[in-house]
């Protein structure tokens, strides 16, 4: 899938697990919601960070430039040394590594893990990457012909007023880990489903998404996993931009009602 469709099955995704967690008993209190809807929309662009021509490689200039090169080395050795005799040969890494549920299980941990020992300004940071991405992916065409430094600014000053908003709130500071000394361990959450969510939509799609790595599917270990091929359309299709966005809409419009109306 492409950037809007990926950003806006990532908030809805976390919208409806905050119906589903409000249903459950442990409401979110809104900056928890807004914030994570967030997070979620901008890490379900991050896995494409092994591809240079993504949103998510073009975001942040040169860094993220350098970071895509890094990232995309480290996924195609990744998937020569652990190919299994079914796998294919390939060229480079583009959707295996970064397209796994092992790594989107890391990125959360590493979050969660940054988030606990810097407190607020970890939660700065990781709110501004995740927002800048976030407006990348939403406005996507709109953005890349407006100037990065403005998006930036937009990312900045949205992360600096949202964390605020959190850190004024005990309950949402403290959702879902409510003991003492666990501030801000949930913000890991909405980086595993965002990218979880980034993997289900590439497997809708014709080449499939490796998910499940690094565990063995016959004689691959690398399985492009995704529904019956009649089911699959191509990335970009009408079927997603027509279809499948407007549905996420509804589901994220659904989930936030849910969200505050349980809460
Ligand atoms: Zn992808």
């Amino acid at each position: 899938m492409m950037g809007p469709a990926h950003s806006i099955s990532g908030a809805a995704a976390w919208l409806s697990v905050g119906a589903v967690s409000a249903g459950l008993g442990h409401p979110m209190p809104w900056p928890t919601i807004v914030v994570g809807a967030l997070i979620c929309a901008g890490a379900a662009l991050a896995p494409d960070l092994d591809h240079k021509a993504a949103t998510i490689s073009r975001a942040f200039g040169p860094i993220s430039r350098g970071l895509c090169e890094i990232i995309d080395k480290l996924s195609f050795a990744t998937y020569k040394k652990t190919r299994k005799p079914g796998d294919p040969v390939r060229q480079g890494g583009h959707r295996t590594l970064t397209h796994t549920w092992l790594w989107a299980v890391l990125m959360g941990a590493a979050a969660s893990g940054l988030a606990l020992v810097g407190g607020r300004w970890a939660v700065l940071v990781i709110l501004f990457v995740h927002a800048v991405l976030a407006v990348e992916g939403l406005l996507w065409r709109q953005a890349r012909v407006s100037s990065d430094i403005l998006v930036w600014l937009l990312g900045a000053t949205s992360a600096w007023v949202l964390a605020d908003a959190l850190d004024s709130t005990e309950s949402g500071k403290a959702w879902l880990f409510t003991e003492p000394g666990q501030h801000y361990l949930w913000i890991g959450v909405p980086i595993v489903l965002g990218s979880i969510v980034h993997c289900i939509g590439d497997a809708l799609t014709v080449s499939g998404c490796p998910v499940l790595w690094p565990i063995p599917i016959g004689r691959r270990r690398w399985y492009p996993l995704g529904p019956p091929k009649f089911m699959r359309f191509r990335a970009g299709s009408k079927v997603e931009v027509k279809v499948l966005t407007p549905v996420f809409f509804v589901i994220g419009g659904v989930g936030a009602a849910g969200a505050l109306f349980f809460g």
